[in-house]
């Protein structure tokens, strides 16, 4: 059995408290990975290992900082394979698909190569009579990430590299459920040359979660997971007076208009909502089908279903792997299996799917794709976020009841409009509530030099994830007010308030 331990200091330092937490192949439902849980203790050694670092590395020269960043960068680029076997191993999805989460980490890690631009400050001289004002930006301290379990190295990577970048120093709290990724890139940012303790990364649960949240050397704390634990760190993190950011979870939604190119649509409807088995915040898992399209986008998208072909990451022929758990799998299952009595129309069945060709397999956790149409918006398929392969489909008249439909739901993370009408689709950017929008592409996720993020129930705090926003998160600013007064120059006392001129 593996062991999974954390690495704190520049090290691996082993659990010492023997509680462990099973990591599973989901292809196969073995368990032959075991993660350490850490204590209260070790988290606090963790911490201390971050703020004695910061006491050099925050002042560590920018070229330095980046020189490292660079190094880094290539020694990801080298090991993309290794990191996404990893991923497969222990999260399922197909190896492309965990090459394309590496290469979406790396874009944050080349944006923090360029933190020298992003840091630059602002002078502004002769504001009085020999007087000049400039605005700096400063690292906080330690900071914190916790991550969830579907990007096993993408969300680590939102957030540390561009932290480290400012100067800070770092511990992440992976998912357990799949925590061999993130423990790599830390190994590897060692072997880049950053400095011991600079990236810490502690496995464990709630005991870990919960006492970063209360250590009084975390100054901030980036956090992205489910919605009622991402509500749950925003009010503790407050409560202890630190800078927080939480990103939660999505129910993101597609609006096919009658102009739109059926194929076009139907192709990107199906990669948005079974790829990655819809384990994906930005999953798409409602398309509303605007007019007298709906029955022929039905049978586009049902068609498609048919042919995808499911099973373990590591086959190049997969294109879906199973989810993560066997009881998320069931609970999935659960939604489909309810949603006739609630109104839908269930066009595909995927529950009791088995892969065939694969005998390991017999005990994975894998599910086929499912397609729901009609489906009301009072059912449960429609008002929970599924975080599986189950994609509903809702019949709208106009586009204002299909806007009106998707602004009234309490998430507000992504979002897509398939037209040919350039005009509609700026009326959408505009009334549409969310914050990542898509015109014909149906996964907006932002490049690395723009922000990520959700309004409503899929963000708490008020700056998104890495790019400007990200870079603001893990600083803080301080205005310089500066006269050097010639030998001759008398001020004399004046007790009023200082006046410009
Ligand atoms: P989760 O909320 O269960 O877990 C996220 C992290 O919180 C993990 O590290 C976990 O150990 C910790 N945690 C879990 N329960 C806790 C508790 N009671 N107290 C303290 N800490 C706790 O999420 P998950 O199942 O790992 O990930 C899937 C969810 O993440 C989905 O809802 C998905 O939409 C969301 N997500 C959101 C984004 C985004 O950018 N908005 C991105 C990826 C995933």
């Amino acid at each position: 059995m593996k062991t999974v331990n954390h690495w704190i200091g520049g090290k691996t330092v082993e659990g010492a408290t023997g509680a462990y937490g099973p990591v599973y192949n989901p292809a196969t439902g073995a368990q032959d990975t075991q993660v350490a849980l850490a204590s209260v203790e070790e988290v606090d050694a963790a911490v201390a290992a971050a703020k004695e670092a910061f006491r050099s590395w925050g002042t560590v020269s920018l070229s330095k900082r980046t020189a490292i960043l660079y190094k880094y960068r290539e020694l990801l680029d080298a090991n993309r394979d290794e990191i996404a076997e990893l991923i497969t191993a222990e999260h399922g999805k197909v190896h492309s698909d965990a090459l394309g989460e590496v290469a979406r980490g790396l874009e944050i890690v080349e944006l923090a190569c360029g933190i020298a631009e992003k840091l630059k400050g602002e002078l502004s001289t002769q504001v009085s009579t020999g007087v000049d004002v400039s605005s700096i930006r400063q690292p906080l301290g330690v900071v914190a990430g916790i991550t969830p379990f579907n990007f096993p190295a993408m969300v680590p990577m939102w957030m540390f590299p561009v932290a480290i970048a400012c100067g800070n120093t770092f511990v992440l709290k992976p998912s357990e459920k799949d925590p061999s990724a993130s423990r790599r890139l830390a190994e590897l940012a060692t072997e880049a040359g950053l400095p011991d303790g600079v990236l810490n990364v502690v496995h464990g649960d709630k005991v870990a979660v919960d006492r970063l949240l209360e250590h009084p050397d975390i100054a901030a704390v980036s956090f992205v997971g489910s919605t009622p634990i991402a509500k749950y760190i925003q009010s503790k993190a407050i409560e202890h007076g630190k800078r927080v950011q939480a990103l939660g979870g999505a129910k993101n939604h597609m609006l096919v208009l009658p102009d739109a190119d059926l194929d076009f649509a139907a192709d990107n409807a199906i990669n948005a909502a079974y790829g990655s088995a819809g384990e994906r915040c930005m999953a798409v898992s409602v398309v509303v089908a605007v007019g007298d399209i709906g029955d022929d986008l039905v049978k586009k998208i049902a068609d498609r279903a048919a042919k995808l072909r499911i099973g373990p990451g590591n086959d190049p022929a997969s294109e879906m792997g199973p989810l993560i758990t066997k009881e998320h799998r069931d609970k999935v299952a659960g939604y489909v299996h309810g949603a006739a009595a609630q109104g839908a129309e269930v066009v595909v069945d995927g529950t009791g799917y088995t892969v065939e060709g694969h005998p390991e397999c017999a005990d994975g956790f894998f599910i086929g794709v499912s397609l729901l149409d009609k489906v009301p918006p009072t059912a449960d398929a429609y008002r929970d976020e599924i975080f599986g392969p189950v994609l509903c489909v809702v019949r709208a008249e106009t586009y204002d009841e299909a806007i009106e439909l998707i602004n009234s739901s309490n998430w507000g993370n992504g979002t897509a409009i398939f037209t040919r009408d350039g005009g509609a689709a700026r009326r959408f950017q505009l009334e549409v509530e969310a914050g990542m929008v898509g015109v014909n592409v149906p996964i907006p996720v932002p490049v690395g030099y723009h922000s990520f993020g959700g309004w409503k129930d899929s963000l708490f705090g008020d700056h998104h994830i890495y790019g400007n926003d990200g870079v603001h998160f893990y600083t803080r600013g301080k205005v310089v007010t500066t006269r050097w007064p010639e030998p001759s120059e008398e001020v004399g006392i004046n007790l009023g308030f200082p006046k410009n001129h």
